[in-house]
């Protein structure tokens, strides 16, 4: 209570525990594995003093949501892939079986629970939910999710997530209390939570920009890392940058400088090329 103060103090103390669930341990929030390395308190530090992150217009868009800050929590754990999913308790606890609980078709992933799900799917259908919303397929929530918010203004956008939200509370009734819920009436509860809930359309102006698709840097594949570099040549000196850069635009790596040497420009760029290969084989 003295750190959560009253309110979330109680929520904490409310919090049903499996009686079969794994045992406590500590988890680092910032490595999908929850394994502590100085890599990635790193990198974490690094963006907490930039700023900046791979999905730096979603963390802004959660905090604007029009609904309960609750709710609001709730997307900011859907970002972070913190919610306690099958597959995030067998990551920890091996023997554990990732099963989805509730269909048992597939591994218990969070775009399973929220999106996949035939139970899921079955919400988000009643209310005739645009089906460009439930297009595609989504290894990450925090992907889905921003690419609902390109379609989606706030309102819709806030309504969307409080419908996401009863279906994990649906879930969750299924999970300790073993008790599943009609799709209806998920629904429902969503709506009533909402004061002027209306179905998602797709007119108005959406919660994220689009990506600008005449950019001149062009996003690398899914798990492929791009590395720009360019040199420049002026008073018997060479300067050089280069940056790496992952599919959202994440900077894995930088690195510049300045030499004199009076080379001419093809040479300057083949030796930024050679320091791009360095940087790459120096952080494989
Ligand atoms: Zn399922």
């Amino acid at each position: 209570m003295e750190i959560y103060g009253d309110y979330m103090g109680d929520q904490v103390c409310k919090i049903p525990i499996l009686h079969n669930g794994p045992n406590d341990s500590r988890i680092w929030f910032h490595c999908p594995l929850g394994n502590y390395s100085t890599k990635s308190a790193y990198l974490w530090l690094s963006l907490r003093h930039v700023g900046l992150g791979p999905h730096r217009f979603f963390w802004r868009m959660v905090w604007k949501l029009q609904t309960l800050p609750k709710i609001r929590i709730f997307c900011w754990r859907i970002g972070h892939d913190i919610l306690p999913t099958y597959e995030k308790i067998c990551n920890i606890r091996r023997d554990f079986n990732s099963d989805c609980p509730r269909c048992g078709r597939d591994k218990e992933t969070l775009i399973h629970a929220l999106k996949d799900c035939l139970r899921a799917r079955a919400v988000l259908m009643h209310g005739g939910l645009n089906s460009k919303l439930l297009d595609g397929s989504h290894y990450w929530g925090v992907d889905w999710i921003k690419k609902v918010a390109r379609l989606l203004d706030l309102k819709a956008l806030s309504d969307f997530i409080t419908v996401l939200w009863n279906i994990w509370n649906s879930r969750n009734n299924k999970v300790f209390w073993n008790m599943e819920e009609d799709a209806k009436v998920t629904w429902e509860r969503a709506a009533a939570l909402s004061y002027d809930f209306r179905i998602f359309n797709l007119l108005n102006e959406p919660s994220l920009p689009k990506p600008d698709v005449n950019k001149g840097w062009r996003k690398p594949n899914q798990g492929m890392v791009k590395i720009n570099f360019d040199a420049v040549v002026k008073d018997r000196k060479m300067s050089f940058g280069i940056i790496a850069r992952d599919h959202d635009c994440f900077v894995l790596g930088r690195h510049a400088g300045v030499l004199n040497r009076n080379y001419n420009a093809e040479w300057a760029e083949l030796y930024a090329l050679e320091e791009s290969i360095k940087l790459a084989w120096d952080n494989t």
